[in-house]
């Protein structure tokens, strides 16, 4: 196992690192360390412009292949991309579902017209993504799904109700996993359809968060309709295409995230600093075992991507969810418990959350969006360890 950079690598970084110092400044230097997590609403028309800003320069879909207008990136180039756009403090991406999901799902099951409609402009950051799985009644069971599609003309016609979508709000495009089949088992009767937002059938009804924002919406559709060829796969086919996103969801962007959190235990440490919490043993002592979780993950990280081929990730990659997400659970409580009594006030009118707040209210959904953590538990019981798979009512898997 060899954890080095090679020369050509470290050359990259630095391009990735010049680029960055030189665009992240002007009309873009206020979005440095804004749009993360609990704080994705923020400057959405400055966040857009971004976005076709590192489209232009070729800076979005690095990792996908050239002949789809990618960069062609190693799964190691990758990383250090978003090392680098982290340690830049980079703004959260408005693009990163299209980016991350909806853009690899297109290159694994579209067809050549799909491509050539939506891919560029996933690119060129002009058309952002929302993804339409969870309802009411599925979440961990997804193939519950009751939103139904009906074939009328060349057109399908939607009804039913999404939840916990993420980015609805400002999204152009939402890919939606619906029931195309009243008669057949439950995860043999779903299609995945893409569906344009923007239209009177669509109703958006943002739902307030614990941080008193609004990051994700419930989504109604009422007689919603989308063109019959904006079907991904085949119909009654979609649970194998909503699989293969959900393993996209898993893949190399998350490796990258964890100089976004070098950054918020880097506060955290100056706050301990500041305030003498570091003079008590036990707080040192959960600091120390902070900065050690993260070394872990990074460590992690290099083996899962020095092990692979370069393109895909190996069964190691299972465990990357189920530890970050615990990890920056478990941070997100320290940085309170860091604070004491001051992480229950607000500076002043308007009363804002700080950074560290948000961080700790935030990171209570890390271990349930993309797959609960009990969820990824199952995964790696049976996906990486083969012990025997749990019973499902609904007969399919899981998310
Ligand atoms: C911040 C955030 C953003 C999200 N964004 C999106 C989005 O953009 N699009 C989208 O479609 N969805 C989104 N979701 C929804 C998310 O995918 C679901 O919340 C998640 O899959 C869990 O489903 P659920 O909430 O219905 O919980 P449930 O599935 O009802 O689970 C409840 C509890 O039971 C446990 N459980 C369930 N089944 C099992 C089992 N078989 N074995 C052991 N334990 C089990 C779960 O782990 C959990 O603790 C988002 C959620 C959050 C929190």
């Amino acid at each position: 196992m060899d954890l080095r950079f090679s020369e050509a690598d470290e050359i990259f970084r630095a391009e990735v690192a010049r680029w960055l110092a030189a665009n992240l400044t002007g009309e873009f230097a206020p979005l440095r360390g804004r749009g993360g997590p609990g704080d994705e609403h923020v400057l959405l028309a400055e966040r857009r412009a971004w976005e076709r800003k590192l489209g232009e320069a070729g800076w979005t879909c690095v990792g996908w292949p050239i002949e789809y207008g990618g960069r062609g990136l190693s799964l190691m180039q990758q990383v250090i991309f978003f090392e680098e756009y982290a340690r830049a403090q980079g703004p959260g991406r408005l693009g990163h579902i299209g980016e991350t999901l909806l853009g690899p799902t297109i290159m694994a099951f579209g067809t050549a017209a799909q491509k050539r409609r939506f891919l560029p402009p996933i690119i060129t950051g002009e058309e952002l993504w929302c993804q339409g799985y969870s309802e009411p009644n599925a979440g961990s069971d997804l193939a519950n799904v009751q939103t139904k599609a009906r074939r009328e003309g060349d057109q399908w016609v939607i009804d039913g109700q999404k939840i916990w979508t993420s980015g609805a709000q400002w999204s152009d495009w939402c890919f939606v996993l619906c029931r195309t089949d009243p008669a057949a088992p439950s995860h043999k009767a779903l299609s995945y359809l893409l569906v344009p937002m923007r239209q009177q059938a669509i109703e958006i009804r943002p739902i307030r968060q614990m941080t008193g924002e609004s990051e994700f919406s419930e989504v109604f559709f009422d007689g919603a309709r989308t063109a019959a060829e904006n079907l991904v796969g085949e119909v009654n086919g979609g649970w194998a295409v909503a699989m293969a996103t959900l393993a996209f969801e898993r893949g190399a962007s998350t490796l990258g995230q964890q100089l976004n959190f070098h950054n918020e235990l880097r506060e955290v440490f100056e706050r301990a600093r500041a305030n003498g919490a570091n003079n008590d043993p036990i707080m040192r002592q959960r600091l120390a075992e902070a900065w050690m979780g993260l070394r872990i993950m990074r460590f992690n990280a290099l083996r899962t991507l020095s092990q692979g081929d370069g393109t895909a990730l190996g069964r190691e990659a299972l465990i990357t969810k189920l530890y970050w997400a615990t990890w920056h659970r478990t941070l997100g409580k320290l940085a309170m418990d860091v604070l004491g009594a001051d992480s229950e006030i607000a500076a002043g009118a308007p009363y804002a959350l700080a950074r560290l707040q948000r961080l700790f209210l935030f990171t209570r959904a890390d271990t349930i969006y993309a797959g609960t953590n009990q969820i990824q538990r199952n995964i790696i019981a049976e996906r990486a360890l083969g012990l025997p798979r749990e019973p499902r009512p609904t007969g399919g898997t899981q998310r």
